[in-house]
């Protein structure tokens, strides 16, 4: 069967950055995603492929849930991540 998957336009958000390294590609988190962010990678043993970023809820299921710590990891979006402003210059300092 030939499956054709497109993704949407790129958006600002990402919600999971994975490390080909250490994922191995089991797609714990493409079947956990309870919005289905991902879809498996066409090619065996590879990286889950993020088909939906916009549609994410970022609950943290793809990263608590991976069976191999450090394989993916949780990418707030830029405006809800914490930040430390120095007082004296006001510059800003992100997560
Ligand atoms: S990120 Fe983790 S859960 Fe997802 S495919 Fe890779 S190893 Fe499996
Ligand atoms: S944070 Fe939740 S909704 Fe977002 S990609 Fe991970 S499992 Fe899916």
């Amino acid at each position: 069967m030939t499956v054709y998957a497109m993704p949407n336009i790129t958006t600002p958000g990402r919600p999971a950055i994975f490390n080909p390294e250490i994922c191995d590609g089991c797609n714990t988190c493409v079947e956990r995603c309870p919005m289905d962010v991902f879809i498996p990678n066409p090619e065996e043993g590879k990286c889950p492929v993020i088909l939906h970023p916009e549609e994410c809820w970022y609950c943290g299921t793809c990263v608590n849930d991976c069976p191999r710590p450090g394989a993916v990891k949780f990418s707030w979006p830029l405006n809800q991540r914490g930040y430390w402003k120095r007082k004296s210059t006001g510059q800003v300092f992100r997560a």
